[in-house]
């Protein structure tokens, strides 16, 4: 004997008592056959029930290769002899979230067949929310909108939702948008003349029960369209969720949140005018220091060595004091910045300067197993030992002043 199924007939029966027909393990662990249940299988794409079972948790519930609803359970039962009666409770709110999703999965689909000619080719419903694909490569936004706002019409209209049996002959005058894939007596869930679908889910009683209707996102996948959407409660917990984040962001600018995006848009303009501003300041002071480092390294017909070595100084901010004293007459500028964990070198010369900057940071960094090298005029390279910095600034010097005399 095939379990029935109590909520073919009555999806808001919450409990139930049913006959023990088998115990059996699934995936090692217990779980039992009834003659009866009120608990929904996972099956034609909703999710399963959960619930209570006598003294136990029902954790999953499935349909078996026989066609029975096998109860998965967190422990055995404390007596599951074949023949005993349990009783059962569902989890109402689950489920009936479950039902609200389902049931409007029905009435968008046929929406967008009727409104678009779409076709539905594949539904999923998900823990946080539903998709149902669209055999269309796109959607226009304003189609988007206006089969949101047609298919809340169509809650408010509290069109009635039946499920009955018809026999193949009944069925041929049905308009289904899809075939069934089932023969014999086939479950149809219509609601009011609007839909007839074959399903065997659990659906509410009227649309009003689908409540607010959200549709929250669509991407295109291998030619089709997948549209995400919320129904009932899941619907007004993401509005919930939008407005608080939307509250806390107007708030950030003391302003209504109909002004946010507005603000949002004049503070990121005003920070690239900024960053604009305090990198030219940043130049002009580089400029400065250079200046005063060239001048404190003697007189200009002299080739000048600046040897210095920052403690913490970005790559940048180095780069740019050796661009500025590059700038400058006769000069040889070899600088270093040590951090916590490396040594940062650039080593830079005036145009009229012929020592390779390149050769001397390599030669240099060779004798301590460093890497870097560059241009004749221009070179950069670093150390994982930022103690050794004045070392090699040194010995940098030394050789130049070898090669120079
Ligand atoms: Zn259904």
């Amino acid at each position: 004997m095939m379990t029935q199924r109590l909520y073919y007939t009555d999806a808001y029966q919450t409990e139930f008592d049913g006959v023990i027909e088998d115990a059996i393990t699934v995936a090692g662990r217990p779980a039992v056959i009834l003659d009866q249940s009120c608990f929904y299988p996972t099956s034609g794409g909703q999710p399963f029930d959960t619930g209570r079972l006598a003294d136990r948790q029902v954790i999953d519930v499935l349909v078996t290769s026989q066609g029975k609803v096998a109860h998965v359970l967190d422990g055995p039962l404390h007596s599951d002899l074949i023949g005993q009666t349990v009783h059962g409770a569902i989890d109402w709110p689950r489920r009936y979230d479950h039902m609200q999703q389902h049931s409007g999965q029905h009435l968008l689909s046929q929406l967008f067949y009727r409104q678009f000619g779409m076709e539905t080719v594949a539904v999923h419903f998900g823990a946080l929310d539903s998709t149902l694909d669209l055999d269309a490569a796109s959607l226009d936004p304003a189609q988007l909108a206006e089969a949101e706002e047609a298919a809340n019409e169509l809650v408010y209209a509290a069109m009635p939702i039946r499920a009955y049996e018809v026999t193949e002959t009944e069925l041929a005058q049905l308009p289904l948008r899809r075939p069934p894939k089932v023969t014999g007596r086939i479950r149809i869930v219509e609601i009011d003349t609007f839909d007839y679908s074959a399903c065997g889910g659990a659906h509410v009683r009227t649309t009003a029960e689908i409540g607010p209707l959200k549709l929250v996102r669509q991407e295109r996948r291998r030619g089709q369209t997948r549209i995400t959407f919320l129904c009932g409660k899941r619907a007004l917990a993401d509005y919930l969720a939008k407005h608080r984040l939307l509250t806390e962001a107007a708030a950030l600018f003391s302003a209504e949140i109909s002004e946010t995006p507005r603000l949002i848009e004049r503070n990121l303009a005003q920070l690239k005018t900024l960053q604009r501003e305090l990198e030219i300041a940043q130049e002009q002071l580089l400029g400065y220091e250079a200046a005063e480092l060239v001048a404190a390294a003697g007189a200009p017909e002299h080739p000048r060595i600046v040897s210095r070595l920052f403690a913490g100084r970005e790559l940048n901010r180095l780069k740019g004091l050796a661009n500025q004293l590059q700038q400058h007459p006769n000069v040889v500028a070899l600088l270093a910045s040590s951090a916590n964990d490396k040594l940062t070198i650039v080593f830079a010369r005036s145009s009229d300067l012929a020592i390779h900057m390149g050769n001397l940071l390599r030669d240099t960094l060779q004798t301590v197993g460093g890497k870097g090298g560059g241009r004749p005029d221009f070179a950069q390279g670093g150390l994982a030992d930022p103690t050794l910095g004045q070392r090699l600034l040194d010995a940098a010097a030394q050789q130049i002043r070898a090669v120079i005399g």
